[in-house]
């Protein structure tokens, strides 16, 4: 008669949801990003670009500083 039990004791959630270690929500699949291989990536969409922004701001905030350089007068030579 208690056969409720087998139903709590593993989520049939695994196949189409994914919980996201970040917010620590379980979402369905469509809720992350693919790699490239075909697997759902580890951090459902929204923490995935907030977390790829935070590393892209750290890889262009130490390139951007050495690599600027103020425009030299191009306007200067008139005539010649
Ligand atoms: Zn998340």
């Amino acid at each position: 008669m208690r056969d409720e039990r087998t139903n709590s004791a593993r989520p049939a959630q695994a196949r189409t949801h994914k919980r996201c270690p970040a917010c620590g929500d379980s979402k369905p699949l469509s809720e992350f990003y693919r790699t490239s291989s075909g697997r759902p990536s580890g951090y459902c969409k929204p923490c995935q670009r907030v977390i790829s922004r935070r590393a892209r701001r750290r890889r262009t905030a130490a390139v951007r500083a050495p690599h600027r350089r103020p425009a030299r007068g191009v306007a200067g030579r008139a005539g010649g």
